[in-house]
């Protein structure tokens, strides 16, 4: 069977976690591997700052706190995503509003947003899909014109670039997942990117269980106490150490999963000219970081056989999402604004196929080879 994903391992994790145990004597939160992934993440992508977080779920509710998103407060948002894109702010009491997706790149449409916004609106959270960035420069303009937070879910777009720049740097936040299904990985875990200097102190306050332990360890300050609202979102130095042997490999890694990215695409360009089957578009101005390979079918119906297909034939091909707002909670927390035209009909539509670091060339050819005798 070729796995739809196998979580990201160089081999040099082992290594890392074991200094973290025998050398460091540290595998809380906060040590030596987690600071040294902050200082990769800001280095990289250029944010002000970079903080660990237990995941991007949490990095994601960490920016709510941070945005004072309350009661009642609209946030603007793809329906076609995953859960806590929405859950971080229903958990503050605000209402997720729906806006349909471009099908091109799955992500949200930029045109439609304004007319969204009510004077309730707080924020908009664009959704980076498969590593590919939604329209950043004009979602800023509207940001900036109805005075909103920007809160980039960026679960997917480590190292992708809109017009030169790192995604997850463009909003107030911007939140990476290091899920064992995302390019880098330490189980569960992500980060939480902040754009502006005056939000970094309390960050780091709301993290650290609403005290300001982190100026007590820079020896700001001689005692710490309790100070603010906050929650434990650190993870342990364990989990810092896995993900930091990956970020020392993160090159390499990024090329692997480009060449089997490439290949998909080579190889199944002729069965899209035919008009057989539809794949990704990387708008000109945007690179992307080979985070998913998908294809679109014609419709479920067709997608749903070849999913059987492929599994007859040892190949684990998956869909998601199921759009938010036809899901139980979203029906009771959220609504969709304006016409759904895209976003359930593209999402019936979409494949994604097994990608991973260390998928090999020959299974990339078995697998497209599969797809294009479905189709024949
Ligand atoms: C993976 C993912 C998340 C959640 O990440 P966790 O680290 O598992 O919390 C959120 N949004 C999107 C778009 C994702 O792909």
């Amino acid at each position: 069977m070729i796995d739809f994903n196998v979580p990201p391992y160089t081999g040099t994790e082992i290594t890392y976690i074991e200094e973290a145990i025998a050398k460091n004597h540290k595998i809380c939160g906060d040590g030596p591997f987690t600071h040294r992934c902050s200082e990769w993440l800001e280095k990289r992508t250029g944010t002000t700052k970079a903080l660990l977080t237990t995941s991007c779920t949490h990095a994601t509710e960490l920016a709510a706190l941070l945005s004072d998103i309350h009661k009642g407060d609209e946030v603007i948002m793809p329906s076609y995503t995953f859960v806590s894109t929405a859950d971080a702010f229903v958990l503050r009491g605000a209402v997720p509003v729906f806006v349909d997706i471009r099908p091109d790149t799955m992500n949200l449409d930029e045109t439609k947003i304004e007319a969204a916004i009510t004077e309730r609106t707080k924020a908009i959270v664009p959704v980076h899909y498969a590593g590919v960035s939604c329209e950043m420069d004009l979602i800023m303009d509207l940001a900036k014109k109805y005075n909103l937070a920007v809160i980039e879910d960026a679960a997917q777009g480590i190292l992708s670039t809109y017009k030169g720049k790192a995604l997850g740097t463009f909003g107030d936040f911007g939140c990476f997942s290091f899920h064992e299904t995302k390019n880098y990985s330490m189980g569960e875990g992500g980060a939480l990117l902040i754009r502006d200097k005056e939000n970094v102190e309390r960050a780091e306050i709301i993290r650290e269980k609403g005290t300001n332990r982190a100026k007590f360890f820079r020896g700001q300050i001689d005692k710490y106490t309790w100070v603010d609202v906050g929650s434990s979102y650190l993870p342990g130095d364990m989990n810092a150490a896995y993900l930091m042997a990956q970020l020392d490999l993160a090159d390499e890694i990024f090329a692997d999963r480009m060449r089997s990215w490439n290949l998909y695409e080579e190889l199944l360009k002729p069965l899209a000219d035919k008009g057989k089957i539809e794949l990704p578009t990387i708008p000109k101005h945007c690179t992307h970081n080979a985070h998913m390979f998908y294809i679109k079918a014609k419709d479920l119906k067709e997608r749903t056989t070849l999913i059987h297909f492929l599994k007859e034939n040892e190949i684990q091909a998956v869909f998601h999402y199921i759009p938010l707002h036809s899901a139980p909670a979203g029906q009771q927390f959220g609504r969709f604004h304006g016409e759904d035209v895209y976003t359930t009909k593209e999402s019936e539509r979409l494949l994604r196929l097994p990608m991973f670091y260390k998928l090999t060339e020959n299974q990339v050819r078995f697998i497209a080879e599969k797809v294009i005798e479905f189709y024949h």
